[in-house]
């Protein structure tokens, strides 16, 4: 990594920076070069065809791959460094787990845990990385299954509940940890289409409430409603962004335009 001192390592308002982030698996290059930002409070939408690296960025910015170059800011800190003059430390592994806790994610698979109860998945985290005790972390874990309208469900296990039940569980799991920001890699595109809606009403509540977000969907009606901002990514590089009625409306690049028109 080079290039240090060009830039304000924080800028307030600002959630996630992203300069120029590259990154590879072996010689395939799957992030060509991203340069964007979330402001704190945003639903910003990430669309784009399968293999784009809208999964692989998601991961960037949550401490599951490295990126090989460029700049990733979360609230101000360089994830997964410490910037000293012009250098670059890498962080410990008790730094980086702290730097993960403040991040909320939520897969297409749910993920839950199958041999906990939905209450027991909520409560393992803040038990086990916060060591808050188990009566307190009961309490705020029904108040947050309450809040995605599965209380009755707390003592279900996961093959016991819905998909999008069991995505409402792994919103309430995400929450427990009391995250500044939440991404969502495509939460709703292994439900069944009936089940689709209450997921996204989960997440549009989570938005009225403030919550910066940065949700991978193919949901356009989602986007176009919640949305604040929208980015299209093709293979590796940011193609088009703006306010996403306008780009949905409007489209300015035939990349984009050949995207929307499957799925929208
Ligand atoms: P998207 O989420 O937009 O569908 P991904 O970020 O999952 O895209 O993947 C982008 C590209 O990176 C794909 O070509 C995929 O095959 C490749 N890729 C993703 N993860 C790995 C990995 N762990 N090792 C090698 N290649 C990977
Ligand atoms: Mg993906």
């Amino acid at each position: 990594m080079t290039d240090l001192d060009k830039t304000p390592a924080a800028t307030s308002g600002v959630m996630v920076r992203a300069e120029q982030v590259h990154k590879s698996y072996g010689l395939i290059e799957v992030l060509k070069g991203i340069d964007l930002e979330v402001r704190s409070g945003e639903v910003f939408v990430l669309v784009g065809p399968s293999g784009s690296g809208k999964s692989t960025f998601l991961r960037c910015i949550n401490h599951l791959e490295k990126i090989n170059a460029g700049r990733l800011w979360v609230d101000g800190d360089l994830v997964g460094y410490r910037q000293k003059g012009e250098r670059l430390y890498e962080l410990k592994d008790s730094e980086v787990a702290r730097q993960r806790r403040d991040i909320g994610m939520v897969f297409q698979h749910f993920n839950l845990f199958p041999h906990m109860t939905a209450l027991e998945n909520v409560i393992e985290a803040p038990v086990q990385v916060k060591g808050e005790s188990r009566a307190d972390a009961k309490a705020r874990g029904m108040a947050l299954l309450e809040r995605v309208g599965l209380a009755e469900k707390a003592k279900n296990y996961p093959s016991q509940l819905s998909g999008g039940q069991q995505q409402r569980v792994a919103i309430a799991r995400a929450l427990a940890m009391e995250p500044k920001l939440m991404l969502f890699d495509e939460p709703t595109s292994a439900l069944d289409p009936e089940l689709v809606g209450e997921v996204l009403d989960v997440m549009r509540g989570l938005a009225d409430e403030g919550m910066t977000m940065i949700v991978v969907t193919h949901e356009m009606g989602f986007a176009r409603e919640v949305g604040d901002a929208l980015v299209f990514m093709d293979g590796g590089v940011v193609v088009e962004s703006g306010n996403p009625r306008e780009v949905l409306t409007n489209p300015q690049h035939e990349r984009t335009r050949s995207f929307l028109s499957k799925v929208l």
